[in-house]
């Protein structure tokens, strides 16, 4: 059902209206459900195979996922799990426990399980020197075989890439790059303590193209401290200009409860929430006019990416990285705060280098929280991702998957009626309730977090988690 759909033009009123905050369904449960009585016992029985997901059949070959938490520089808009460290012995000592990792982890599981999905996320994995690239990604090909359809990419900062890091990625298999970018406006750069020049960024894109990558991602922020309308516009039109085959465009989720470095930025010096709006009713229609295809939540792909061909063919996947084109692939992570998805499980390495290390040093695995998913958050779980990777929910395809009505297992969902639930949703047109299923509608695209959270019980729940970002 998702298909090319022009974009809609974009009614400030109806986005304010929706723009609250709420989760981004990396998961679902959300981070917040995880909790510390699930242990290591319990992730080595998901990785031992014992604990597969009701209504599907569990795929043999895995997904691994690196987080790789080191930076030069600190970026004011940051949101991840990093670590401001130039201490190259700290950064090889944390890249030794990474490798005794890996071989943990494999033990663990069963010799058939090939690999087919890598990805390499940080922090800043190019912080690493090419060198320790290249001892990475060969532990990781000594330990598994790979299978024919083996897709890899690494974030990457174009700041401090060299020829050589690129290299070292494309000989340890990589052919996508993610880059970072955010803003071209010097101001901005400057307000948010990342200089990085068109001229060098444009530098990286084309040297991965000459080696040979053959995908790469641009990621961008809206809603950055002295951006405005017009040198967002300008920022867009060099980035389009570089023809990248992904466009990521998120919204700068100012947190400083939660990240106290975003305290330095000033907040008087933040966009207004009306030009915030029209920063992205404008690029939204810019991106789509030079013939990109809005995959879901934040993400742009130009129709021959293999992103657009997934979401063609079903394959569209939610995971901790965002849109994956596996689906269904066990994701193990290694290094501190990775999350993995195993069978019906998720579980959450240590948060810290003292804690991991110790782990490690003990022939532990570092998990220290997680979550058991029950028959229910897997039911939910599954019309979450169906409509954020495919803005469709076939009733037929609910009951040949799960064995149960959707109208009868979601009818409180279905009658209720208060302002954010599915039938005012069906009155603002974000959606259609048809007699085959859910159908979003082409503005409902860009709420689909919101069009989601009606099926999320934990949201609920009294004791429901704040701290999320807002979904506009
Ligand atoms: S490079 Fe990325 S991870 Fe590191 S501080 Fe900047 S935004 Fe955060």
């Amino acid at each position: 059902m998702a298909g090319f759909a022009p974009l809609p033009e974009l009614d400030p009123d109806l986005l304010k209206k929706y723009d609250r905050a709420g989760p981004r369904y990396t998961s679902y449960p959300t981070a917040p459900a995880f909790h510390e009585g699930f242990g290591v016992a319990d992730y080595s029985d998901a990785l031992a195979g014992k604990k597969p997901v009701p209504f599907t059949e569990s795929r043999s070959n895995v997904s691994l996922y690196f987080h790789i938490p080191f930076c030069d520089t600190l970026c004011y808009f940051c949101g991840c799990n990093m670590i401001v460290s130039n201490n190259r012995e700290r950064i090889a000592r944390y890249l030794d426990y990474l490798i005794r990792e890996v071989h943990l982890n494999r033990s663990y599981l069963d010799d058939a399980r090939a690999l087919e999905q890598l990805h390499w996320g940080g922090g800043t994995p190019t912080h690493l020197s090419p060198e320790e690239i290249r001892t990475l990604g060969e532990a990781i090909h000594k330990s598994y075989s790979i299978d024919s359809d083996f897709e890899a990419s690494c974030e990457v900062d174009p700041r401090e890439l060299t020829e050589d890091h690129l290299r070292a990625l494309f000989d340890v298999g990589f052919r996508r790059i993610s880059l970072g970018l955010q803003d071209l406006n010097p101001s901005v750069q400057k307000a948010v303590n990342r200089i990085q020049s068109l001229e060098l960024t444009k530098g990286v894109v084309d040297q991965a193209r000459s080696i040979g990558f053959e995908s790469v991602n641009i990621d961008l922020i809206y809603g950055l401290p002295r951006q405005t309308i017009n040198s967002f516009a300008a920022t867009l039109e060099q980035v389009l200009e570089m023809e990248p085959d992904r466009i990521a465009l998120f919204n700068f989720a100012y947190l400083p409860e939660m990240f106290k470095h975003h305290s330095v930025i000033h907040p008087e010096e933040m966009p207004s929430a009306s030009d915030k709006l029209q920063i992205l009713i404008r690029s939204v229609q810019r991106i789509g006019y030079r013939g990109y295809r809005f995959i879901g939540m934040d993400h742009f792909a130009r129709e021959s990416d293999e992103l657009a061909k997934a979401q063609d063919h079903g394959d569209l996947y939610r995971n901790f990285q965002g849109y994956s084109t596996k689906k269904g692939l066990d994701v193990i992570a290694h290094g501190i705060t990775g999350i993995s998805q195993v069978g019906r499980t998720y579980s959450q390495n240590a948060k810290n280098e003292k804690d991991y290390f110790a782990a490690l040093d003990a022939g532990k695995l570092t998990v220290f929280r997680g979550y058991e998913l029950s028959e229910d958050d897997v039911i939910r779980r599954y019309v979450i991702t169906e409509l954020m990777c495919h803005f469709f929910l076939s009733f037929n395809a609910f009951r040949e998957v799960t064995g149960r009505e959707f109208r009868e297992y979601f009818a409180a969902e279905l009658s209720e009626s208060g302002p954010s639930s599915l039938q005012s949703m069906q009155e603002d047109g974000l959606l259609k309730i048809r007699d085959t299923g859910i159908e979003v509608m082409p503005v409902g695209r860009f709420l689909i977090r919101n069009i989601a959270m009606c099926f999320d019980a934990y949201l609920k729940r009294p004791d429901a988690k704040k701290g999320y970002s807002r979904t506009i």
